[in-house]
C-alpha cells in the first residue's frame, strides 16, 4: 500500500510531468523504460531532432522518424530563452541523448552555438555528449560554465573498423585530440561505447591506454545490444558475423527492455576487464544499464563531480 509520502512524490512528479510535457525542448529524462537504467534524475535537450553520423549500432533510430535525415527543432532559441527559465537551479542537462550537438547541420546553423551562449548564464550541469571535435569551436563558450563535463564517444582506435561503424562521424583520432584539448580546460569523460564483441573488445588495453593519455577523468562503457533495426545494419555491412551474432544474442543472450543482450557471462567478463584496466589506468569508472553497479568507481553519467 502506498504511504502518504509516496503518494505525495507521485502527485509532485505527474505535476512535473505536466509540465514538462507541455514543453517541447526540454523533457524530463527517459530512459525507455530500461530497468538497468542508474542516471540521476535529469532533463534532455537537443537542438536536432536525428543525427548525421550514421552509427549502425545507434539505438536511437528506432524511436525517431526519418533519424537519419537530422533536422533543427523549430524556433529552437525563442523557445529555449523562454523555457530554461522554468527548470530548476542545479538541474543536469545531457546534451543530446538521441543526438550529437555536433552533427554536420550545426557547422552551418550554429544552433548549438547559440544555445551555449543562452545556458551560459544558469545554474546548471551541463553534460555535453560528443562524437565530434567541431565542439572545439565552441571552446570559447564552453570554458564559461562552472560545471560542465564533456563526454566524448569513442568505441575503436581502428580507423577503418570506425568507418564502417559510424561511417559519417569523425575519425577515433580527431575524438581523442579534441578530448585532449578540452581536458586542459574541463572535466572530460570518454564513452567507450558501445563494446561490440568481438569487433572492439580485443584491444581494449590499448584503447584505455590512449583515453588516458587524453587526460580525461573517468570512462563509461556499455555492450552493443541488439534490436530489430539496428542488428540489421550491423548484419548488413559485417555480413560475416551475421550468424555468430544472431547465436550469441538471440539464442545464448538475454532479452530486457526490448533489447537483446550478450550471454550475461560474456557481458560481465567485458565489463569487468574494462573496469579493471581503466581502474589500472587511475581512471574513474562506471557502467551504462548492464547491471554491473558494483564495479562503478563514479556515477553511471559522471555528473556525481558536481553533487
Ligand atoms: S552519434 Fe549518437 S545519436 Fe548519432 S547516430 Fe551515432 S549513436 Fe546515434
Amino acid at each position: 500500500m502506498l504511504g502518504a509520502k509516496s503518494i505525495i512524490l507521485i502527485l509532485t512528479k505527474s505535476a512535473l510531468n505536466i509540465k514538462y510535457l507541455a514543453m517541447s525542448l526540454i523533457t524530463e529524462f527517459d530512459p525507455w523504460k530500461n530497468e538497468l537504467c542508474t542516471c540521476p534524475a535529469k532533463f534532455s535537450l537537443s537542438p536536432y531532432t536525428g543525427c548525421s553520423h550514421g552509427c549502425l549500432y545507434c539505438y536511437a533510430w528506432s524511436y525517431i522518424r526519418d533519424f537519419s535525415n537530422p533536422r533543427p527543432k523549430k524556433d529552437f532559441t525563442k523557445k529555449l530563452e523562454r523555457q530554461i527559465k522554468k527548470i530548476p537551479a542545479g538541474s543536469i542537462i545531457p546534451i543530446a541523448n538521441s543526438s550529437d550537438p555536433y552533427l554536420h547541420l550545426e557547422k552551418k546553423l550554429k544552433l548549438t552555438r547559440k544555445m551555449l551562449e543562452i545556458l551560459k548564464n544558469y545554474d546548471l550541469i551541463l553534460n555535453l555528449v560528443t562524437k565530434s571535435d567541431l565542439i572545439l569551436r565552441d571552446l570559447d563558450l564552453l570554458k564559461q560554465f562552472k560545471k560542465i563535463i564533456v563526454s566524448i564517444s569513442v568505441t575503436t582506435l581502428d580507423e577503418k573498423l570506425a568507418k564502417k561503424l559510424e561511417p559519417q562521424a569523425p575519425s577515433p583520432s580527431q575524438r581523442l585530440n579534441a578530448a585532449s584539448k578540452l581536458a586542459k580546460h574541463m572535466p572530460v569523460i570518454i564513452r567507450l561505447d558501445p563494446l561490440i564483441y568481438p569487433l572492439t573488445t580485443e584491444k581494449l588495453e590499448d584503447t584505455i591506454k590512449a583515453i588516458k593519455q587524453t587526460s580525461a577523468i573517468q570512462v563509461i562503457t556499455s555492450t552493443y545490444k541488439a534490436r530489430g533495426d539496428n542488428l540489421k545494419r550491423m548484419t548488413g555491412v559485417f555480413k560475416e558475423n551475421e550468424l555468430f551474432w544472431k547465436k550469441l544474442y538471440l539464442e545464448r543472450g538475454e532479452k530486457k527492455s526490448g533489447y537483446w543482450y550478450l550471454p550475461k557471462v560474456l557481458r560481465k567478463e567485458l565489463i569487468a576487464n574494462v573496469s579493471e584496466i581503466t581502474l589500472r589506468e587511475n581512471l574513474k569508472f562506471s557502467s551504462c544499464r548492464e547491471g554491473f553497479d558494483n564495479l562503478n568507481t563514479a556515477a553511471c553519467d559522471g555528473t556525481d563531480l558536481f553533487k
